[in-house]
């Protein structure tokens, strides 16, 4: 954790302390001490939700430029399918691939090819025997983090396959060396085109792989306005698109549930939505189903906070896209195995800073502490120790990062008495 490079990052100058953001982070990674909001940084899964709450914009994500990547020999771009919907007035997508390269990047590879790639092997898996159920889908990085912290218990729940992004970088690179052997590996530079914070971040800090075959992420509000122009400007696109209706439907919440040909999932979207159905199949109400797909964002992808429209239009945009596309342009014969490299090559572990303590014992006694406070603290959640509820404010207390004093309540009657 020490060497995480997050996303999401808090402009002290900007923040007013006001607490709208505490309540709602998934993860009660935000405390407000000194006047400022402060994260925790081995407890934010960059999920961006605080930056949505903001009012005074004092929350941002951070990623790449293009020109820091100018060194490279061969630059691949990585759209996400979420990109797809952020332009009007569009027949085909490919006047957004052909903007890309006139962009400067040599080379197009598009996130949703991989998409149903991921899509063909997950439906093979799903089949095996003495697998967990339901699966969850591991392609929204901030729900891969949220179980590993907070869902432990359903870490091995997870899809061990690449998700999507890891798989399109992969086959790029691929694909770049066998077209121009001229090139290696280092004059190769990835760049995905991100609709959020936690796919910035998992390139930083990749889950399930040792380390990501993509380079670096630009922001679709970034990019957007140049490619904008550049699209303007096109009169006549190449065709480059090989994606179908399931790798466009990626892009919004549902979209690789159904793609699995079977009744058996569970779709969500939104994080709190997200949260509620995971302590359902922790609590083991679930078992019916086959597969579970969660996404952070509302509406899905499309819901990222580094997209320029709106979700609903974005996925409106994308109903007409797909309109004369065939179902699949990524298909593999049923009788090819499941290769290894399609598999994660680290497990995904779980994340031990929201635990009270690594000994059993000690961790029930301090839960015991906690409750204890609790009881005395007025249960009203008002945020105005700087916590997001008593309960946290309790914990934080046990933990030895607060004081009973925080709790501006109980700190009056102490001062009256
Ligand atoms: S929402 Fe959070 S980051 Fe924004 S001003 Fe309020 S306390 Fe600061
Ligand atoms: S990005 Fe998400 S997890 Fe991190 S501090 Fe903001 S709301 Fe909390």
């Amino acid at each position: 954790m020490l060497n995480y490079k997050h996303s999401v990052t808090l402009d002290v100058t900007r923040c007013k302390g006001c607490t709208n953001c505490i309540k709602r982070c998934p993860t009660e990674a935000i405390r407000v001490r000194n006047g400022h909001a402060v994260i925790t940084e081995e407890r934010c899964i960059d999920c961006g939700e605080c930056i949505r709450l903001c009012p005074y914009q004092a929350k941002k994500a951070r990623y790449d430029s293009f020109e820091a990547f100018s060194d490279y020999k061969y630059k691949i771009a990585l759209p996400a399918p979420a990109l797809y919907g952020q332009f009007a007035d569009l027949d085909s997508v490919d006047s957004i691939l052909d903007a890309l390269l006139r962009c400067g990047f040599d080379a197009v590879y598009e996130v949703s090819k991989a998409a149903e790639l991921v899509t063909e092997h997950t439906r093979r898996y799903i089949k095996r025997k003495g697998l967990p159920k339901p699966l969850i889908s591991s392609a929204c990085p901030a729900i891969v983090r949220l179980i590993a912290l907070r869902f432990p218990s359903l870490v091995d729940n997870l899809l061990p396959l690449m998700p999507p992004i890891e798989l399109a970088a992969r086959n790029a690179r691929a694909e770049a060396m066998e077209r121009n052997p001229e090139l290696s590996d280092d004059d190769i530079c990835v760049l995905f085109i991100s609709p959020c914070p936690a796919k910035i971040s998992y390139i930083k800090n990749p889950v399930g792989v040792q380390k990501s075959a993509v380079n670096g992420g630009l922001a679709i509000n970034d990019i957007y306005f140049k490619l904008r122009s550049e699209m303007k400007n096109l009169k006549d696109p190449k065709l480059i698109s090989e994606t179908g209706i399931i790798g466009l439907n990626w892009a919004g919440s549902g979209g690789e549930a159904t793609s699995l040909l079977s009744d058996k999932y569970l779709a969500a979207d939104g994080i709190e939505n997200c949260i509620k159905v995971l302590d359902e199949v922790e609590n083991g109400t679930m078992h019916e189903l086959e597969f579970v797909e969660l996404n952070a964002c509302i509406g899905g992808c499309v819901g990222g906070t580094l997209n320029v429209e709106n979700p609903f239009v974005a996925k409106a945009r994308l109903r007409s896209l797909r309109k004369y596309l065939p179902v699949s342009q990524n298909t593999i014969p049923d009788s090819e195995a499941l290769g290894e490299d399609v598999f994660y090559d680290v497990d995904i572990e779980e994340n031990p800073a929201a635990a009270l303590s690594s000994d059993r014992f000690e961790a029930i006694t301090k839960m015991r502490e906690i409750e204890e406070i609790y009881q005395g603290l007025p249960h009203l959640d008002c945020g105005s120790c700087g916590a997001p509820s008593c309960h946290a404010l309790a914990e934080d207390i046990v933990r030895g990062e607060a004081s009973i004093d925080n709790c501006i309540i109980r700190l009056r009657e102490r001062a009256e008495k």
